[in-house]
């Protein structure tokens, strides 16, 4: 890795990875609840994670790469620890709260990738691939922000 361009490159590889891992864990997630707020929060963004895997198809095509992700080991890490919790835990509010916890943890990995790879197509002068990562980027944090207000709103409930 000597240049900028190929460090992008491989940022690009890694989220396009984790991007496709994402998409094989939410059906398993969204099965795994019996909430139905979590359930269609998990169904609705993984319509969007396939948008997401488009747009960086499109970005891949703009530096005239083959869409080739490259293993990030760090979203298996939080994957498998989402699947730990739909193996081990049996109360459903546990199983729940653990989604949450995973899925919370995966926006914000990716949340980081995206802020990084805005601002380096931002520096690198690729100035198309900008308003694509912005829309992902938005998408996550939005993601996010839902994963929260359910969480404290099944707490709330649990309270009553
Ligand atoms: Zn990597
Ligand atoms: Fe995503
Ligand atoms: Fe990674
Ligand atoms: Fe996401």
């Amino acid at each position: 890795m000597k240049t900028m361009d190929d460090l992008f490159l491989h940022l690009v590889k890694d989220i396009y990875y984790a991007e496709k891992q994402i998409l094989k864990a939410l059906p398993k997630m969204a099965k795994a609840t019996d909430s139905a707020e979590l359930k269609k929060a998990f169904e609705q963004h993984m319509k969007e994670t396939e948008g997401q895997v488009e747009r960086l198809e499109q970005i891949f095509d703009m530096l005239g790469k083959a869409h080739r992700g490259e293993k990030c080991e760090a979203i298996q890490g939080l994957i498998e620890e989402s699947e730990e919790v739909m193996k081990d835990a049996d109360e459903a509010s546990v199983i729940d709260a653990g989604l949450l916890a995973s899925a919370q943890a995966v926006e914000h990995y990716e949340i980081a990738r995206y802020g990084t790879l805005k601002a380096w197509a931002a520096q690198l002068g690729l100035k198309d691939a900008v308003p694509l990562i912005e829309k992902t980027l938005e998408q996550e944090k939005a993601a996010d922000k839902l994963l929260s207000e359910i969480a404290l709103s099944s707490v709330n409930k649990k309270a009553a």
